[in-house]
């Protein structure tokens, strides 16, 4: 098969793993455990990469870590085998087990995985539409706030829920296409909890810096490839503030029908949709399927992701799955030989366990990255092994409002088609804890606050313990259920 590529000489690896987001640099750091005597690269378009740090366990399946943006080069500190290449991958020769990079070179591999995330999706490609994703877009999105009177969020996933809350000093108008916010997460009872949140004036950075920051200058791949996805403290050292009085607008179950220049909203029977009294002229306008038109600085994206499959599908036969990821079986293997794929570029084509799902998220993309590492190491030394336990249950901890959030299993009753009870606890200001019930049997839960509850609830969902006689005092804060069922 003739590439087309310019050929230096072949570099040979053991392993080759594409992507130095957490996915990537996991898996690379679970090969050099795994097999300290192979020879392992990474190719990683940008200069610098993700690290986790200071993890501590949660639960079984739930860790809360940091992490930290460091200069590629670092990784061979920790992981002497393992050697980076700051490149872009171009194409994949998956018959002959060569990938070759946009630099011209080409890397053979024993086993390749693919790491390379996702990017965001835009509503339109309109100037004056912005995305977070890397260390750059997000510095982009600070240097125009400061300028902004007011913008339009569209999206009801955990950026947008985040940057509605850690955007202060500016109006923010929030189009949602569902019934409340951040949907995605949690239910409309939660929603509730959080929505006083949103009329504060936010202090001065709420979270501690917990990453260390390193700064480029330009972006060594140019626009064509992202850096490593961001996470929950993507706005820590930013400067996210305008001058004006916080005010926050939702508009819910719409959509952007059109994105409209001034001109086009000066003709005759346009009605412009004002927030206070003095408005002048915006830089944009967005029309709502509900018909009301709204002036703004400009608009930001956050509807969700694309895995970056491109540069690998060339004259291969990935099998891709619903949400266009790489479709992989119970081995992190994709359709081609000795091709894995991790993180959020990938689908899981297994039966899952009846409550695992997958969410792109960090957790998943660090416990999918370590499983991938296993499972190419257990195939080259022919050593069998096992699912990774983390994929027995759905949990993911994060940060909404300031609170702490937990989800764990079926949250928000997916799968169960509205067939299952709810129990809830809510303490205004502090707490609010859902469990989602079948039959008696925990399904998931939701834990907002410092609950302390969710080691004893991933107990109750793993087990399907029968909880039928305590009925509505499972949640009764006099009874210590932690005592009975640790
Ligand atoms: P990525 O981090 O996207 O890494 C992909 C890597 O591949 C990058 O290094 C990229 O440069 C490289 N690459 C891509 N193409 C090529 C190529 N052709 N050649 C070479 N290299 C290539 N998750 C949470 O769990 N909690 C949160 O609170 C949270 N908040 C978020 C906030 C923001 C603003 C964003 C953007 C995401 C957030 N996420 C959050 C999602 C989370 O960041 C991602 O799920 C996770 O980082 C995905 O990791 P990954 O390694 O699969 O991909």
């Amino acid at each position: 098969m003739d590439l087309g590529h310019e050929q230096s000489s072949m570099e040979e690896y053991s392993y080759v793993v594409v992507g130095g987001g957490i996915a990537g640099v996991t898996c690379a750091e679970h090969l050099y455990i795994l097999h300290p005597e192979a020879e392992i690269l990474v190719i990683t378009a940008t200069p610098l990469i993700k690290a986790v740090t200071n993890v501590l366990p949660l639960t079984k399946t739930l860790d809360s870590f940091d992490v930290e943006e460091r200069p590629a080069e670092e990784l061979k500190n920790n992981c002497p085998n393992v050697t980076v290449a700051k490149d872009t991958v171009a194409h994949l020769d998956a018959d002959k087990q060569v990938i070759y990079t946009s630099g011209g070179r080409s890397f053979a591999y024993k086993k390749l995985c693919v790491c390379t995330g996702a990017s965001p999706k835009l509503i339109d490609n309109s100037p004056h539409v912005v995305w977070i994703r890397d260390t750059e877009s997000a510095c982009q999105f600070q240097s125009r706030i400061q300028k902004a009177k007011r913008i339009l969020i569209v999206g009801n996933g955990g950026i947008a829920t985040e940057m509605v809350f850690e955007v202060t000093g500016l109006q923010i108008l929030w189009v949602i296409k569902d019934k409340f916010m951040t949907a995605n997460f949690i239910d409309a009872g939660a929603a509730e909890f959080l929505r006083p949140e949103l009329d504060k004036e936010k202090s001065e950075n709420t979270f501690p810096l917990k990453r260390r920051k390193y700064t480029v200058d330009k972006m060594e791949a140019g626009a064509s490839v992202l850096g490593g996805a961001l996470g929950p403290d993507w706005h820590t050292g930013l400067e996210l503030k305008g001058d004006i009085h916080r005010k926050v607008t939702i508009e819910t179950e719409v959509e952007i029908r059109k994105i409209l220049e001034p001109v086009d909203v000066r003709q005759p029977g346009k009605t412009i949709t004002t927030l206070n009294s003095e408005e002048g002229e915006w830089p944009v306008y967005v029309e709502l399927t509900n018909g009301k038109v709204y002036g703004c600085d400009f608009i930001v994206s956050a509807i969700g992701v694309t895995p970056n499959t491109s540069n690998f599908l060339k004259g291969n036969k990935f099998t891709l799955g619903e949400e266009g990821g790489f479709l992989v079986n119970e081995k992190m293997e994709t359709s081609e030989k000795n091709v894995y794929a991790a993180g959020d570029v990938c689908t899981p084509g297994w039966q899952p366990a009846q409550h695992w799902f997958q969410m792109r998220l960090w957790t998943q993309a660090r416990q999918m990255g370590s499983y991938a590492a296993k499972c190419m190491w257990s195939s080259l030394a022919k050593e069998e092994i096992y699912m990774d336990f983390c994929f027995e249950l759905f949990s993911h901890a994060t940060k909404f409002f300031g609170y702490k959030v937990i989800l764990l299993g079926l949250f928000n009753g997916q799968r169960l088609e509205g067939k299952y009870e709810i129990l809830l606890r809510y303490t205004k200001g502090m707490e609010y804890i859902k469990c989602v019930m079948v039959d008696g049997r925990m399904q998931g839960a939701v834990l907002i606050g410092e609950t302390n509850m969710e080691e004893t609830f991933e107990n109750l969902i793993l087990n399907q313990m029968d909880l039928s006689v305590y009925g509505e005092d499972l949640l009764n804060p006099d009874v210590d259920i932690e005592d009975y069922f640790d």
